[in-house]
């Protein structure tokens, strides 16, 4: 099956009981058991859900992956990925990674014993440097957020393979409809599929796909223990969602490329980072690691005033956190989706005060244009 037509069918059949085309919601907690061991396969919806079955069926077939595990949030995932590990395990994560990942990490995992350390992943040296003998995992978010910055996922799926470590990458960005990690050699994939998965802006949920059996006892057993499990209604709003995930994503790289070609033309514009510009420092490298550029685009204004002023006078493009809709949604990392980041920290990864983050929706690319543009004329 392609892409499209797997994003449509796969993991769903006709109900067998009406017919009914559309997965219902299996709105129950429990299942009548026909005697004593003896059930259809579900006894208790911690554990599974005939919807958020179907969603598990779907999205790994995306990601050209063995299995699929829905959550209740991109968090949870992330959670449940992290406890795979014991204390004094480490981590090597990249350094620009959505900053929820670096609190978890630094706020709640560190107090468990769990180390890790923040790297440039795009230089794969770095990586390999900060390896230690009690490094378990390597986890890479490409292109981040909100720098767009791309890590070669061959070179870390060998690194990862030669050193013994668990590769993982946060799709959350590119969709498996622009990059397939797993076919590069990654063992796991994480998303946020409150972002482009749904893509309505309406639900949140996570997900991991692997094609490790272990790795799949061990969060299966954590999904049924710790309970950070999706609910049946978010998984069928998000079946609703990747149906269209391969239309919806053709539309955001097209917008985003019209935008950032514009922004890039535009004199109180600094600096311009969308990985489909020549000018990106590892353009040559998404062209062959990705299906298309994706939706997501960040550029400099040069500081926190000017930065107020054009958010303050945009009004097509709502300023709100998240990313992945249909519609527009703009937004300022410093003291929204990365405040918890430590100044300097921040700063030195390029996430200056007068950064703006855009999600390019669906909309007509020449309407968003026309928003920026008079948003752009209230900057001095
Ligand atoms: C939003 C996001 C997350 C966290 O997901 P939630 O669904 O908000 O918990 C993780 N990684 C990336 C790249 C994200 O954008």
């Amino acid at each position: 099956m392609k892409f499209s037509t797997a994003a449509v069918h796969a993991g769903q059949r006709p109900d067998p009981s009406t017919g009914a085309v559309m997965t219902p919601v299996f709105l129950t907690s429990t299942y009548v058991q026909e005697g004593l061991g003896k059930n259809k396969g579900y006894e208790y919806s911690r554990v599974s859900n005939p919807t958020r079955t179907a969603l598990e069926g779907n999205i790994a077939a995306l990601e050209s992956a063995k299995h699929g595990m829905a959550f209740a949030s991109g968090m949870a995932a992330i959670d449940a990925l992290f406890r795979l590990l014991n204390p004094g395990d480490h981590v090597i994560v990249s350094n620009d990674v959505y900053g929820g990942t670096y609190r978890i990490a630094k706020m709640v995992l560190e107090r468990y014993g769990l180390e890790f350390d923040f790297v440039d992943t795009t230089v794969l040296d770095a990586i390999v440097r900060a390896r230690r003998p009690h490094t378990r995992m390597v986890f890479v978010e490409t292109p981040t957020n909100p720098m767009m910055s791309v890590t070669d996922l061959r070179a870390v799926a060998k690194a990862a393979k030669q050193y013994g470590w668990v590769s993982v990458v946060d799709n959350t960005f590119a969709t498996p409809y622009l990059q397939r990690p797993l076919d590069l050699g990654i063992d796991v994939v994480v998303h946020s599929v409150t972002k482009y998965l749904n893509g309505h802006s309406d639900m949140l949920g996570g997900f991991v796909a692997t094609n490790d059996d272990a790795v799949t006892d061990r969060l299966r057993f954590l999904q049924k223990a710790v309970g950070g499990i999706m609910s049946p209604f978010d998984a069928w709003l998000c079946l609703r969602g990747t149906k269209t995930l391969a239309v919806r994503m053709r539309q955001h790289c097209e917008n985003a490329m019209e935008v950032a070609s514009w922004l890039s033309r535009q004199r109180k514009v600094r600096s311009v980072n969308y990985p489909g510009l020549p000018s990106h420092p590892q353009h040559a490298l998404a062209k062959r690691q990705m299906k298309g550029f994706g939706g997501m685009i960040s550029f400099d204004l040069g500081s926190l005033s000017n930065t107020k002023a054009f958010l303050g006078a945009v009004r097509l493009c709502a300023l709100a956190e998240s990313l992945g809709g249909v519609e527009t949604l703009i937004s300022h990392p410093a003291t929204m989706t990365h405040a918890s980041v430590p100044k300097a920290e921040r700063v030195r990864n390029g996430v200056t005060d007068g950064l703006v983050r855009i999600s390019v929706g669906i909309e007509d690319a020449g309407d968003i244009i026309a928003d920026l543009a008079q948003a752009l004329r209230k900057v001095r």
